[in-house]
């Protein structure tokens, strides 16, 4: 177990979220937040509605200020599960991506297992 938290200890934490930056219009003019957590919320398994990532019509209105105004880290946290909050990379990580965990059915703040490199419950995920 030491010697696994060694190589843990110097592994990349992971990346973050550029949900906000990676904007996307629908052919209908929906602005997106990022596609894929739209296309993520709109898969069967998913808890989410698209529109909590829709800010606007560009064909309809003004889109910038509730672009500028959408603080997707505001209203969302990630991490916010037991084994981000023990784990030594927390501050670091960037949490992976939340749209990834949306298309598996679950919540934003749920660990992204296909990307943490530490193990869970179920076993070692996310190391190449
Ligand atoms: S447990 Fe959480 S904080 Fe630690 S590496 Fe995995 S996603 Fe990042």
């Amino acid at each position: 177990m030491g010697r696994h938290r060694t190589l843990l200890s110097h592994r990349a934490s992971l990346a973050g979220c550029d949900i906000g930056k990676l904007i996307y219009v629908f052919a209908d003019g929906a602005l997106a937040v990022c596609p894929y957590i739209v296309f993520a919320s709109r898969t069967p398994q998913s808890q989410y509605n698209d529109a909590e990532f829709l800010v606007g019509n560009i064909l309809e209105n003004e889109v910038g200020p509730a672009l500028d105004a959408y603080d997707f880290h505001g209203r969302y946290a990630v991490g916010a599960n037991t084994k981000c909050g023990g784990c030594g990379m927390n501050s670091q990580c960037g949490k992976g991506c939340p749209a990834a965990v949306i298309s598996r059915g679950g919540r934003i703040g749920d660990v992204d297992d296909e990307q943490c490199p530490v193990p869970g419950e179920r076993g070692r995920r996310g190391l190449p």
